[in-house]
């Protein structure tokens, strides 16, 4: 735009009058005078548009910095320009809505009334400022927080309106605490896996021809040995900061956290560069971060696919990227993997083999569950007993618990399954109380979706009353990383809930998770499960005997019971004996064996155990 300049200085007077003074004066040298007089003035005209348009490329250069979004529309409200901030926010270029009314953006949230209401004050005051929904460019609504100015010619009609705007969806996330119904993560403050499901559904559904998505699953190496090392708080500190870094990188994209140390990165774009956008993000995340004075390196392991090649469902394509996270984990660490459709080969075995855990749920055929007994250590008695899943793969023969439980938990099988071994074992323990066998306490395993899914406690009552089993002859196993698990929310109250009526709780394989003391002492738990990872190496590790008297002597101080698990040797015994340990559970001891063989043993003890 060609800069004005006004002509209300003197000096721009005084030229002009320079000029005709120099056309009609008859003497060379008032000539001259005057000429010399219009080159001053010439001078000046020219020092005042240059200072003009300096300050409109500074006006323009500080708008293009601003974050907040920047509108002009012209008296029929037609978008005449905008800024950075503006396509930033909205994903829109000039291009796209010049010439537009910026009715285009709206979300179709506010009715006829809103906007009437919009332009009558807009109208009558010159300008407006409240929370407006509008729409960007990929689909997403979005609050922002809107300022409007009218400007004015000289004789008072609106030339221009100038809006400008800030992006408020993160202050009204807080505001409707979306968290407390789910759609945010707490720790970081992005969107959860539910909301990133919508999130992605929503992207999918504004898809324009020529564009595409490209997804990234980022999984932080190592990151339980940073929280082991440096503190649960620290660690929780790296992941916001993290999920900051993240955010900031893919403006305009969307970043959420799965739970754990997993984030999801998702983009819209008409580029064909996923590799080298996938580079980017890990070169980005790989810069040292700076946590508490220590400067730490993170590796990353990524899985990416991308809209619509691999997919166009959301929850396809959710299934797609896990499946390259876990084909790059199984290359080693810091590692990143595209989505081939060579991966869902192995992806097809391993259907095929939840097919077949499927089929022996629902027809009660090849599942068993074993019971491995546990033992005081100084007198040897049974004080209790494991339920430990077994399948017998007509082809593969027994597949251990550690490989399909996990592949349960994938392919959504867990919840079936869990309840599959609590009737089980209920029903178990109802059939020897029926022979009159004095029973003992059986410790059941508890995965992480069994207690996401929420009606574990509901389910587990109605069943022991079913059988008329009184609930002091269950006990719950969890692992650290079940307690954990953001996606069941806060489990001390549940815990509790159970405990009070009757069940037990333990912490398995402890130990090998994330507990920090603090956060054990709050934890309504009766019993510790030191994992055999410790025991294995006993007596002659140092660390690991070191570990063990520690978790023992610590044990003793909160009042909680411990047992060692995978006692085998008679050193191992007698070690853990020394260090006041009272129960085990081991091959020592016993092998995990069918219902019948225990049986056996449990009915020739003496009565002295009574429930
Ligand atoms: P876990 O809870 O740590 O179970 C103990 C595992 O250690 C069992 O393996 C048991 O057979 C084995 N073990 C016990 N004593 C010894 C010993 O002295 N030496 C050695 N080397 N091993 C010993 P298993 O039965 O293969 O189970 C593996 C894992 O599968 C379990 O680890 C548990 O996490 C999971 N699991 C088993 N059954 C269930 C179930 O019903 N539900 C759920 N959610 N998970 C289960
Ligand atoms: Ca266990
Ligand atoms: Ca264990």
């Amino acid at each position: 735009m060609w800069p004005s300049f006004s002509l209300n200085r003197p000096l721009a007077w005084l030229g002009l009058a320079g000029l005709s003074a120099a056309v009609l004066l008859p003497l060379m040298a008032l000539r001259a005078a005057a000429l010399t007089i219009v080159a001053i003035a010439m001078i000046d005209l020219w020092r005042q548009i240059r200072a003009e348009h300096g300050r409109r490329v500074l006006a323009e250069q500080a708008l293009e910095l601003s974050q907040d979004g920047l509108m002009i529309t012209n008296a029929d409200n037609r978008i005449v320009t905008i800024n950075p901030a503006f396509t930033q926010i909205t994903g829109y270029q000039l291009e796209d809505v010049a010439g537009l009314n910026p009715a285009a953006l709206s979300s179709g949230r506010h009715d006829r009334s809103f906007y009437d209401r919009y332009w009558q004050t807009l109208k009558s005051t010159g300008r407006w400022e409240g929370e407006i929904w509008n729409q960007r460019k990929h689909g997403d609504q979005f609050p922002e927080w809107l300022r409007v100015r009218a400007c004015y010619d000289g004789r008072g009609r609106a030339t221009h309106y100038i809006g400008l705007f800030t992006d408020i969806s993160r202050h009204k996330a807080r505001e409707h605490d979306l968290r407390r119904i789910g759609f945010e993560d707490p720790l970081t403050g992005l969107p959860n896996r539910r909301r990133l499901h919508d999130l992605l559904a929503s992207r999918l559904r504004h898809l324009r021809a020529g564009e595409g998505l490209d997804l990234a699953l980022i999984d932080i190496d190592g990151f339980k040995s940073i929280n082991d090392g440096l503190g649960v708080d620290c660690g929780d500190r790296l992941l916001a900061r993290f999920g900051q870094r993240l955010a900031a990188q893919v403006a305009g994209g969307i970043v959420g956290r799965l739970g754990g140390d997993e984030f999801m990165v998702i983009r819209t774009t008409t580029f064909e560069d996923h590799e080298a956008w996938v580079a980017g993000l890990r070169q980005h995340l790989s810069e040292p971060f700076e946590i508490e004075g220590n400067s730490l390196r993170l590796g990353l392991t990524i899985g990416s696919c991308r809209a619509p090649e691999d997919g166009n469902d959301a929850g396809v394509l959710f299934q797609r990227l896990e499946s390259a996270l876990y084909s790059a984990k199984r290359h080693g660490r810091n590692h990143d993997r595209r989505f081939r459709p060579s991966l869902e080969a192995d992806d097809d075995r391993q259907l095929t083999m939840v097919n077949e855990l499927h089929q022996a749920i629902v027809n009660n055929t090849q599942l068993e569950v074993h019971y491995q007994t546990q033992h005081r250590l100084d007198d040897g008695e049974m004080v209790g007993m494991e339920a430990l899943l077994r399948w017998r793969h007509p082809d593969y023969g027994q597949v251990s618990p550690a490989d399909f439980i996990a592949l349960a938990e994938r392919h959504g099988l867990m919840p079936a399954l869990g309840n599959w071994v609590l009737d089980q074992v209920i029903a178990q323990i109802a059939n020897w109380r029926a022979l009159g066998i004095a029973m003992v306490p059986v410790w059941v395993n508890i995965s992480a979706l069994q207690l996401i899914q929420g009606d574990l406690e509901s389910r587990l009552l109605a069943t022991l009353n079913q059988y008329r089993v009184p609930a002091v002859l269950l006990g719950l196993e969890l692992t650290e990383s079940v307690l954990l698990d953001e996606r069941a929310g806060d489990v001390s109250p549940r815990l509790e809930a159970l405990r009070r009526e009757g069940l037990q709780i333990a912490i398995d394989d402890f130990g090998t998770g994330y507990s920090s003391m603090a956060y054990l002492k709050r934890l309504p738990v009766d019993k510790l499960k030191l994992d055999r990872e410790f025991i294995r190496a006993l007596p002659f590790d140092h660390a690991d005997a070191a570990i063990t008297s520690a978790v023992l002597a610590m044990a003793q101080g909160l009042h909680l019971d411990v047992i060692a698990e995978g006692v085998e040797t008679v050193e191992q015994r007698d070690f853990l004996l020394a260090r006041g340990c009272r129960h085990v559970q081991g091959f020592l001891y016993a092998r995990p064996e069918p219902a019948n063989l225990v049986e056996e043993r449990l009915s020739k003890r003496g009565s002295s155990v009574h429930a």
